[in-house]
């Protein structure tokens, strides 16, 4: 499924704006999207951020172009981007998170969201921007400027409502070790484990914009305190967060990082077994999802890079009245459509937890039963990326072409990815088989062409 418009955003990206605090984002710019924002939904917004140092800076910003559009506002403080997602499907016009996610402390940005709790989507988005930039938005009289609320508390309903997923304290005796990477999660998914029955430790705990314990990408490096404690502990896992809580990777009991291609696939087997569906995934996405989804009997939906193509394409196959099983990302970003329809962290753990208790195995073993895949990567520059995929066009084809996003050509025992970045003049390659040495020679033989 494709959105022909994504190429037209100019300020915000797959998933919103993002800049370095002082020269591509700053107060004045987020007051602006906040007036924007305040002119196209009149209402009330919820207002969120993550632990950066300058997120109560930027949150104000944005607070404060909401309150002149005339919007009242709901200052949810700091949590977890799904968290504000929530809440704002069950009681606000809209919401706007000031996070970066997972670019290092320096960054920040802000994530616009709609009604529903999904991500604004591309068409919104550019009519969003046109507001922005030409200044045409509302500035409300004194009688009609809106209201501040603090709402913070109501953060307790998202630790609730995923709770209720699972039957009463189903992992009893469970030892987990979380690392929100001193992000938003350190208040909400311990909270979630403990009340599911687990033991939890709890590693960069406190909030910290400086990220003092790891930068806010939970890189396999970045995460040896976990693997040290998940074996100090004897716990049966780690759990680590990205700067905004959507995405969770994982360590076994051995403290080996586990890649997220596999946990995504462990997970869309557990959801698909218990509940047949559509499994709904980017095509960069391994094949190894679409593999175990058919063995369970669910077919897989590609769709463009970006989680909010995922979510939505979900959202739309449901309103079309097929069943909808599970969606996500290869990057530990995964959505459960009945809790909501955007990626979560504190959720993913909760599942995981539940998974690993109930299987009766270890993380290890249940991760060495996913059949392995290998992928390779490669960054190609060019100016002209319109001509490299031309070539390609003519290089395959014989083969089975699809254009979702970039070019994804198919062989019998491999598949290979060709994708210009959205934002940067350079060309993503993927080639992935079950054959080390095949996926290494398709990516050989793309480069050596284009
Ligand atoms: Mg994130």
């Amino acid at each position: 499924m494709k959105d022909n418009n994504s190429a037209k955003k100019e300020l915000f990206g797959t998933n919103g704006v993002r800049g370095i605090i002082g020269k591509e984002m700053n107060p004045e710019l987020v007051m602006k999207i906040g007036s924007a924002l305040g002119t196209m939904i009149p209402g009330k917004i919820a207002v969120g951020r993550d632990t950066r140092t300058s997120g109560e800076a930027l949150s104000a910003a944005m607070r404060a172009g909401l309150l002149a559009s005339g919007c009242d506002v709901i200052d949810l403080g700091i949590l977890p981007t799904p968290a504000l997602q929530y809440l704002v499907r069950e009681h606000y016009d809209g919401g706007a998170m000031i996070t970066a996610s997972h670019n290092p402390p320096e960054y920040n940005g802000v994530k616009v969201i709609e009604s529903d709790g999904t991500e604004m989507g591309d068409e919104r988005t550019i009519q969003l921007e046109s507001r922005i930039f030409s200044g045409d938005v509302t500035i409300a009289d004194w009688k009609s400027v809106g209201r501040l609320t603090d709402e913070n508390h109501r953060i307790e309903e998202y630790i609730k409502a995923i709770v209720s997923q699972f039957p009463e304290k189903i992992c009893r005796g469970l030892t987990v070790v979380v690392d929100p990477g001193s992000g938003p999660a350190a208040v909400t998914t311990p909270e979630i484990l403990r009340r599911m029955g687990c033991q939890v430790h709890t590693i960069n705990g406190r909030f910290d914009g400086s990220f003092p314990g790891r930068m806010p990408e939970p890189t396999p490096e970045g995460l040896a305190l976990l693997s040290e404690t998940v074996r100090a502990t004897g716990a049966a896992f780690g759990v680590a967060h990205d700067g905004d809580a959507d995405r969770a990777v994982f360590v076994d009991e051995k403290g080996v990082f586990i890649s997220e291609n596999v946990t995504f696939a462990m997970l869309a087997e557990s959801v698909c077994r218990k509940n047949r569906g559509l499994v709904v995934t980017p095509v960069s996405t391994s094949d190894v999802i679409k593999e175990l989804a058919a063995r369970c009997g669910c077919d897989t939906i590609y769709t463009q890079v970006g989680s909010i193509y995922v979510a939505r394409t979900m959202r739309k196959y449901i309103e079309d009245g097929h069943s909808v099983a599970f969606g996500g990302e290869g990057n530990g970003g995964l959505i459960f459509p009945k809790h909501q329809f955007c990626r979560d962290g504190g959720m993913t753990a909760a599942a995981m937890a539940e998974l690993v208790f109930t299987s009766d195995k270890t993380i290890s073993s249940l991760a060495d039963e996913i059949p392995s895949y290998t992928m390779v990567k490669e960054k190609v520059y060019s100016n002209n990326t319109d001509e490299i995929l031309s070539k390609v066009r003519s290089l395959c084809s014989d083969l089975q072409l699809d254009e979702t996003d970039g070019i994804h050509i198919r062989w019998s025992d491999a598949w290979a990815l060709v994708r210009p970045s959205g934002t940067e003049p350079f060309i993503r390659i993927y080639a992935e088989s079950k054959n080390p040495k095949r996926a290494e020679d398709i990516r050989e033989f793309l480069v050596s062409n284009l």
